[in-house]
């Protein structure tokens, strides 16, 4: 059994503890990533799955000493200057982007400069897209990060299985969400061959640690079939992700047919007549979208409700749309800085959306937009996605730590319990470094450092 005293614990659930202790009961050496003592990262030394956790008791050193238990513990780990949380949950990235590093933007290309710059640097070979996600899920497990919601983009063969295999081989859970392209009637045509092994593999990798989903890419680079495709395996319980209503672009291509992106995909001879049609009615990409999945016959039972991932662009009418969804929403803030999101859309609406009962959880989007400076320190940091929401918005940290842990398990599909500090089974537990959560807990002036990840157990 491990104890672990530190300055303070934010659960999602209960809230602040300070200061905090917690005991949990560790089955297995390779759960363990903390750099103390004779089981010194014997997890990172051992990869692959963790072995379970169960988190015995939470509270005040005084109290933790009251329980029986404590007298049980054989490790005892200390943290007087850092911040205990659950295990973290990255909604929303693409490891495959890792090797590309952090970039400027490019403000005066817009949106499709970045869409360039991806094109031209990704890896379409399968070995050198393992290794990208490889570095990818490093950055992120040492930074804290234990479940992730990764776009597996296409490779030389068309098919993507290969970030799902570096998934199931490193000690991350998650799901790895098979993205795809195609405006025209042919591309949805042949969707159903295209993801016939990755559909099958699903069906294997259900309630598994590392899963696989569906990521119909946009709206303004996926039909309404190949939507059609999506919604109807979700409906059948496949995860199912998709990039909604992020730029300004977006916004009047969808609207219109129109802007930079209707002449971009002109230029490559991909707007057809459906394209014609479908993008003319001055639909707003949640209303075209989300009118799309309402449209669908309802089946019963067993379905999953779609991932939306950054939703910046968003009318009053579109919010209503959200919340009678029961759609997730995954946002990223550092994503929406990095495109300048709010001079067009205004700030984030994520509070309104999580005031009505919708699930917000973070991502951090791709390594490309993020700065380079934190991923320096932290890596692939949702933490970082928390504390800028902390500093710029005000919320509370409880509500920070939950879109980074509870919600993004819900979001996913995994349990949530194991991402809270309630007492039962645990997925994860880190010490993370104060500053941006909790004020007085470090020196004035002290440097940031990287969060530390302790313990890694099992989501299901
Ligand atoms: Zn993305």
């Amino acid at each position: 059994m491990l104890r672990v005293d530190a300055a303070a614990a934010v659960c999602p659930v209960r809230g602040v503890i300070r200061p905090a202790s917690v005991l949990v009961r560790v089955a297995a050496a390779r759960s363990c990533w903390f750099n103390e003592g004779g089981l010194a990262a014997a997890g990172a030394a051992a990869g692959g799955e963790a072995g379970p956790l169960e988190l015995l008791a939470i509270g005040t050193p005084e109290a933790v000493d009251a329980d029986p238990r404590s007298a049980s513990v054989t490790v005892q780990i200390s943290r007087p200057d850092r911040v205990l949380l659950p295990g973290l949950v990255n909604a929303h990235t693409h490891l495959d982007l890792t090797h590309i590093g952090p970039r400027e933007h490019d403000a005066g290309l817009g949106f499709l400069g970045f869409i360039d710059l991806v094109r031209s640097l990704r890896q379409t070979e399968p070995r050198a897209v393992a290794e990208s996600v490889t570095l990818g899920a490093l950055l992120s497990v040492r930074g804290g990060t234990v479940l992730v919601g990764d776009i597996a983009g296409m490779d030389a063969s068309g098919s993507s299985l290969v970030p799902w295999q570096v998934l199931r081989a490193s000690p991350l859970a998650g799901v790895s969400f098979v993205e795809y392209f195609g405006l025209s009637e042919a591309a949805a045509v042949s969707l159903p061959q295209r993801m016939a092994a990755v559909l099958e593999a699903e069906g294997k990798s259900r309630r598994q640690r590392a899963r696989l989903g569906l990521q119909p890419h946009a709206p303004y680079s996926v039909g309404a079939t190949g939507y059609a495709f999506a919604f109807n395996h979700a409906q059948a319980g496949v995860p199912v992700c998709t990039h909604l209503a992020e730029t300004i672009e977006e916004h009047s291509f969808v609207g219109t047919g129109g802007g930079s992106i209707g002449a971009f995909l002109r230029t490559l001879g991909v707007f057809g007549r459906a394209a014609a049609e479908r993008f003319s009615g001055e639909r707003t990409p949640v209303e075209l979208v989300l009118g799309e999945l309402a449209a669908m016959p309802q089946r019963e039972g067993g379905g999953c409700s779609p991932l939306l991932v950054h939703v910046a662009d968003v009318s009053d009418i579109d919010l209503e749309r959200i919340v009678a969804s029961g759609c997730s929403v995954a946002y990223c803030p550092r994503s929406a800085a990095y495109f300048g999101s709010a001079a067009h859309f205004g700030p984030h609406r994520f509070e309104e959306m999580l005031a009505r009962g919708v699930n917000v959880c973070l991502g951090t989007d791709s390594i490309v937009n993020l700065p380079m400076g934190e991923v320096e320190i932290r890596g692939l940091s949702v933490l970082d996605e928390a504390r800028l929401l902390i500093a710029q918005r005000k919320i509370p940290v409880m509500t920070a730590v939950a879109m980074a842990t509870v919600n993004g398990a819900r979001a996913l599909g995994f349990d949530p319990a194991g991402f809270s500090l309630e007492p039962g089974p645990l997925a994860g537990l880190v010490a993370a470094d104060a500053h941006g959560l909790l004020a007085g807990v470090v020196a004035e002036g002290a440097a940031g450092r990287q969060d530390e990840l302790l313990l890694i157990g099992q989501a299901r």
